[in-house]
């Protein structure tokens, strides 16, 4: 909170750059200011630097705490002070003076500083279908809009409802001396309360009550194109909620694409699960699989072609359009799961055998047969036992670490042998 002592330093040029005497009034500052800050403006083809000198010195000037430690101590002084604020941008200084109407329509981009408003994040679900054909969905929500009556000012004169004591921040910064030091002090600023506004009830603006916006529905129309991924985002830009002085923001629509029950999708590339009975496996088969466009493809395997277990097979250009090019497809790959009786009555293992290759023969004689010890195959879940014998390797390890903490001096002997 305490600078160092304040050196006596230059405390002229505040007063000459503004051209007045140093005994000017407030209305001498104010005269001056207003004609210097006009003609200055980067706005109007001034230099930016002699506009920032300006509003600089009428910041200090114009504040009476600040021109008393400005008179006695100087520029340095304050700019200690200054630093520790952020000091004042010159084009606020300026907005708060003119109330943001100087140059008639006052919508200067350049001459504002401008913040950008927030962007506003919608999902929207759609299906694979929708993905896969294009839609379009419609978005309602509900927006801030600028005010048409008062364009966003708040009051029906136009005036800058800004408060001048603070430029708007809500918060004042007082230098006070106390013996060679000098204290900086924020506060809430005592003129509006803290709100940067000071509200001239007769003033207020009668469409939106002196809040600068009003609400407003707005329905926007989502075009979802052929090809368009899972998370991807439309943007609406400048669509978000309006606020003065601010560029508006966007809305963003991210697409989120509901499960389909048949349909998996991999880039441009879709996958479909399909189980065949034994028979079907070794015999053949055909099926109808209805697409994502409700189109009938007839589905069939090759004469004598047998299907295995875990086989894919794929259908070119059946796989989802490409995103601004959907006239190119990817491909459909068919995943096939082969579904095996449980068992076999020893007449049908008669029946096949005739039928099927012939199995090996087995190589032992019977003595040797005899001589073989008997087991028995039994059912197991394999990714059951493995993961209960990784929990059970992980369980001892971490047994093994908690002994280390209490036999860490024997640990470190063993190292060194
Ligand atoms: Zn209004
Ligand atoms: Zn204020």
């Amino acid at each position: 909170m305490f600078g160092r002592a304040p050196k006596k330093s230059d405390n002229n040029k505040y007063y000459e750059i503004l051209g007045v005497a140093k005994t000017a009034t407030q209305d001498d500052l104010k005269k001056a200011y207003r004609k210097l800050a006009i003609k200055n403006h980067p706005d109007k083809g001034g230099d930016p630097e002699k506009f920032k000198e300006i509003a600089q010195a009428y910041d200090v000037l114009s504040d009476p705490e600040k021109r008393e430690i400005y008179d006695q101590y100087g520029e340095d002084a304050l700019k200690e002070g200054m630093d520790r604020s952020g000091g004042h941008d010159p084009f606020d200084i300026f907005q708060s003076f003119f109330g943001g109407s100087a140059f008639g329509g006052g919508g200067s981009s350049r001459g504002r500083r401008q913040r950008r408003g927030e962007d506003v994040v919608h999902s929207l679900k759609v299906s694979l279908e929708d993905l896969y054909n294009g839609t379009s969905k419609k978005l309602s929500l509900s927006r801030n809009v600028l005010c048409t009556k008062c364009k966003g000012v708040g009051s029906k004169s136009g005036a800058s409802m800004k408060c001048s004591g603070c430029q708007g921040k809500g918060m004042k910064v007082t230098i006070r001396q106390l013996g060679p030091m000098i204290q900086q002090m924020q506060h809430p600023c005592n003129e509006c309360k803290g709100t940067g506004e000071k509200i001239n009830d007769k003033d207020r603006c009668p469409q939106c009550k002196g809040q600068k916006v009003v609400q407003e529905k707005k329905v926007l129309e989502v075009v979802v194109d052929k090809g368009m991924q899972n998370g991807q985002k439309i943007t609406f830009p400048g669509e978000a909620d309006e606020a003065p002085d601010t560029i508006t923001g966007d809305i963003v629509c991210i697409l989120q694409q509901k499960e389909h029950p048949k349909f998996k999708r991999k880039g441009d590339d879709l996958f479909v699960e399909h189980t065949l009975t034994l028979t079907e496996a070794l015999c053949g088969f055909q099926f109808v699989l209805t697409h994502l466009d409700n189109r009938q493809l007839m589905i069939k395997s090759q004469p004598g072609e047998v299907i295995k277990p875990d086989q894919f097979k794929g259908i070119n250009d059946e796989g989802m359009p490409l995103y601004q090019s959907s006239f190119m497809r990817g491909k459909l790959y068919i995943h096939f799961t082969v579904d095996f009786p449980d068992a076999l009555t020893p007449e049908l293992c008669k029946n096949l055998e005739a039928v099927l290759p012939q199995k090996p023969k087995t190589q032992a004689t019977d003595m040797e047969l005899d001589e073989c010890e008997e087991t028995t195959l039994h059912d197991v879940n394999i990714e059951e036992e493995m993961r209960r014998k990784q929990q059970q390797q992980a369980q001892e390890a971490y047994e093994e670490d908690d002994d280390d903490m209490h036999g860490g001096a024997q640990r470190v002997q063993c190292a060194q042998q």
